[in-house]
């Protein structure tokens, strides 16, 4: 745990004690503070008072006693309209902010020259984070992974000068850490996501381009305008930046020229790695991920053959595009946490002779961006609410069934991919939400890795 000092002495309220609400609390209390929580589930005040925390319906509360209020992520500060909580603070002038500007300003006052590494954008973040985490920790560094992947920042070891954070930001978390002031930020991409909660593009973009704009060094992926405007904005500034492309770049950074990284120094170009035949970082989206811990590997003075070896080791991240096992030439791909249509299609661009299994709870859209990709597809098995109108845009350009369960379709893709001989994959690769079947994507992908693993000849994959 990274005790929280800085707020010694001093009255500070909490909302939202889901995730990472109590561990921030648990530190605050640990540091000196007197904290007061509150969360609208009840059964989290109760959680939290077992744990020795203080809680309070803060709507009934004298506001002028809190020095500031620690807000979770999850909970709105602005959009689609502020959360009561942030509202009372605004009336009473008390400052919001988050866990990670707690730990920002713990650092600055007990390690300020400890390095911290700030990963955003709208995909991909975990994957970068993860794979650098990982090729620092096999290169012997002493590493701390957390923020919006896993453990919450102020669980993990306090910041020191020999100990490298390696921290997944969402937008929620930048909004409310001010004085985010990274070693490296890394800014991936920008998609339309989350613009309920941001009211726009821009101020979207805007609240990512505070991650790098006070990084020592913002590494910034330039594949999507609004990116390439924010590395452009940060270097008129001064910032120092290194660009992160799957398209050949000038000046400084990392590219992928088809499946090698190549380092970019001024005039200089250098192929530094090659992710061909590495499972964990199929497809030109992991390569942009790559290329950006290859240019925050180099930055921190990883050698080259350090870095190719830790590439070769990545396990990658459960339910994106994880290899979970094969049967002779059919490679079974759990990408569950494919949500939506453009998630989906990073799948299907990635491989060939697909027997894709989809649905779910449908997106707007449905899966009418993907109809370029059919051609790759064998056959499709229809699972959960969305299987009429997925039938409907599939059409007669994909041979389709309705298999109404997750389990029924794999027991159909591995019996139909057995039947083909040849190479081929089954991919759950949903498009959709999983709140129709299972709880969340988690538990549908976990349910497909069980499934897999259970069929005859199978060679399960890190089992
Ligand atoms: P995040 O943490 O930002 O949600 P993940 O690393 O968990 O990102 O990847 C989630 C999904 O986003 C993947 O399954 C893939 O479909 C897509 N994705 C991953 N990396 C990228 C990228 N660099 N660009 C676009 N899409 C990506």
């Amino acid at each position: 745990m990274t005790p929280v000092t800085t707020f010694a002495g001093k009255t500070v309220a909490l909302f939202g004690l889901g995730g990472s609400g109590l561990a921030t609390a648990l530190a605050l209390k640990a540091g000196g503070a007197h904290v007061i929580a509150c969360d609208d589930n009840p059964a989290k005040m109760t959680e939290a008072e077992a744990k020795g925390i203080e809680t309070a319906d803060l709507r009934k509360a004298d506001w002028s006693r809190f020095s500031s209020f620690v807000l979770s992520p999850g909970v709105p500060l602005t959009h689609p309209e502020p959360h009561w909580s942030a509202t009372l603070a605004k009336d009473a002038g008390v400052e919001i902010i988050g866990d990670i500007e707690l730990f920002c300003r713990e650092r600055a006052k007990i390690a300020p020259n400890a390095p911290l590494i700030a990963i955003t954008g709208t995909n991909g973040k975990s994957t970068t984070t993860a794979l650098i985490a990982h090729i620092l920790r096999e290169a012997g560094r002493d590493v701390q992974m957390g923020g919006n992947i896993g453990t919450a920042i102020l669980s993990l070891e306090p910041p020191s000068d020999s100990r490298i954070h390696v921290i997944e930001c969402s937008s929620f978390q930048i909004d409310l850490a001010p004085s985010l002031n990274p070693t490296i930020g890394v800014h991936l991409n920008l998609s339309p996501d989350h613009i309920d909660r941001h009211g726009t593009m821009e101020l979207y973009a805007a609240i990512k381009e505070r991650l790098v704009a006070k990084a020592g060094l913002a590494v910034i992926g330039v594949d999507d305008p609004m990116s390439r405007a924010i590395a452009d904005a940060c270097e008129a500034r001064g910032v120092n930046v290194a660009r992160v492309s799957v398209e050949p770049l000038s000046g400084k950074g990392v590219y992928a020229d088809g499946e090698t990284l190549v380092g970019v120094t001024g005039t200089d170009a250098a192929p530094i790695a090659n992710l061909s035949g590495i499972g964990s970082l199929r497809g030109e989206h992991n390569a942009q991920n790559a290329a950006a811990a290859v240019a925050i590997a180099l930055a921190l003075n990883v050698s080259p053959e350090q870095i190719r070896s830790a590439l070769l080791t990545f396990p990658g991240l459960p339910h994106r595009m994880e290899e979970v096992g094969r049967i002779g030439q059919t490679l079974f791909i759990n990408d569950s946490k494919a949500t939506n249509a453009d998630s989906t299609e990073k799948a299907l661009k990635s491989f060939d002779d697909i027997f894709w299994i989809l649905g779910g709870k449908s997106k707007e859209g449905g899966i009418e961006t993907l109809t370029s990709y059919f051609r790759k597809i064998r056959k499709a098995y229809l699972i959960g609410a969305a299987s009429d109108q997925f039938a409907k845009t599939l059409g007669d350009a994909v041979p389709h069934v309705f298999s109404g369960t997750l389990d029924k379709a794999v027991e159909q893709a591995a019996s139909d991919a057995r039947a083909l001989g040849g190479a081929a994959v089954v991919l759950l690769s949903p498009a959709c939400a999983s709140y129709d079947q299972f709880p969340n994507y988690e538990v549908r992908g976990n349910h497909f890795r069980d499934l897999v693993r259970a069929l005859p000849g199978i060679e399960a994959k890190g089992a």
